[in-house]
């Protein structure tokens, strides 16, 4: 009892902001005693901490607002990409505590290998967290593919080559931590968490996020909840069949989305194939940054690629708007790294298209290649939300 409104506390300031003890009470239905209780236990966690006295409310005297601390807790997100593995620490407040990214040719590996690649990632993470006196309570590991969340198995992962890996249960065994969650989930669900908790838009409701790196995903957020489906496996939009007979998708159909508005139909339009925006060895960023460039200059090749790709997504977009009316729509990976090109054709596009006036805002996301692993940690500090008692007591006097 004393542990879920130990948990019912401390997220209700996260979510809610800084507030005095009287507001809580109120607000949570607990009584006032109870609360001070509780504050103190949570203060003496480290997880809240006392803020600015809050003046004139409509609740009670002016009292010391309490306000989200953690700064001594850590979750981990690391994310699997085509080629590349992200890691990020986020402490509870969602500020970034450590970020490191390492080019890997992950197709050219096997999963095995990957996970090694993984796990000294995530050491090195931990190892951070150690020096910076934080507690890691977990790690989300993001995939792009379709993931079995609850038994911890990658089902399939049409661009890294996987099928039924038990992506959890091979981390757990090379990390060997005891009461150290692992779990695994979609890296476009755990981008649109990100984006809902801490991105531009943050908070709004109605947000569908799109993501463009070698693949094409999605993650759609209704009503402040990720839509996941009936087995978990909703948001494959760059799967939507909009070119049938088109060219062949990684996923081993003809005309996805994907073969339309992918990094690799992009590249394949913008740049020969020695071109070095085309080479994987080299960072994304950087050829992304050489293509804005070109385009810049006036380049007719890439204006004209860039053009086309914009008109495919604001097509597939309209369907996502139509179907999901979203207050917002997020662009992730390089549609928001090429986003001053992308948009104009693109909204061009979406706005012929979508049946509603007012069609929805498009913005591009902040989070840059970090979304993914950013929802991980974030995912992995749920943990403590849910179970406060897992952050030892300091006992200060
Ligand atoms: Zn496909």
């Amino acid at each position: 009892m004393r542990r879920s409104n130990l948990a019912l506390v401390l997220r209700h300031v996260r979510d809610a902001g800084p507030r005095s003890r009287a507001r809580i009470a109120v607000e949570t239905g607990l009584n006032r005693g109870t609360v001070s209780s509780l504050v103190a236990e949570l203060i003496d966690r480290g997880l809240v901490r006392e803020g600015v006295v809050e003046r004139g409310g409509s609740v009670g005297r002016p009292g010391q607002a309490v306000e989200l601390d953690g700064r001594g807790i850590g979750g981990i997100g690391v994310e699997i990409n085509v080629d590349y593995v992200t890691a990020v620490v986020l402490d509870l407040t969602d500020a970034v505590v450590f970020e490191h990214r390492v080019a890997l040719d992950v197709q050219a590996l096997p999963a095995d290998a990957v996970l090694d690649a993984v796990t000294e990632l995530a050491i090195r993470a931990l190892a951070a967290c150690d020096e910076q006196d934080i507690t890691a309570v977990g790690l989300t590991l993001a995939v792009p593919a379709l993931v079995d969340t609850d038994d911890g198995v990658v089902a399939f992962a049409p661009n890294l080559h996987w099928k039924d890996v038990d992506a959890v249960g091979g981390l757990r065994r090379r990390l060997d931590r005891k009461g150290f969650a692992v779990q695994v989930d979609n890296d476009a669900n755990l981008a649109a968490l990100a984006e809902f908790a801490m991105g531009s838009r943050a908070g709004t409701a109605d947000l569908v996020y799109l993501t463009g790196e070698t693949g094409v995903g999605g993650g759609v957020m209704v009503d402040g909840r990720l839509l996941r489906g009936a087995a978990g496996f909703s948001g494959e939009i760059g799967h939507m069949p909009l070119n049938p007979g088109g060219d062949l998708c990684g996923c081993g159909r003809r005309g996805c989305w994907e073969t339309m508005v992918g990094l690799a139909a992009l590249l394949r339009m913008a740049a020969t194939p020695d071109d070095p925006v085309c080479d994987p060895s080299l960072d994304l960023e950087q050829r992304l940054k050489m293509l804005s460039d070109r385009a810049g200059a006036g380049d007719p090749r890439v204006l004209d690629a860039l053009t086309l790709v914009g008109e495919a997504l604001g097509l597939g977009a309209s369907i996502l708007v139509n179907v999901f009316n979203p207050r917002v729509l997020v662009l992730g990976g390089y549609f928001a790294s090429l986003g001053d090109h992308l948009l104009g054709p693109m909204l061009a596009e979406l706005h012929a298209r979508v049946i509603a006036p007012d069609a929805c805002e498009v913005a591009l996301s902040t989070l840059g290649f970090t979304a993914a692993a950013r929802g991980g940690a974030h995912v992995a500090l749920e943990a403590v939300l849910d179970d406060p008692t897992l952050v030892a007591l300091r006992h200060t006097p």
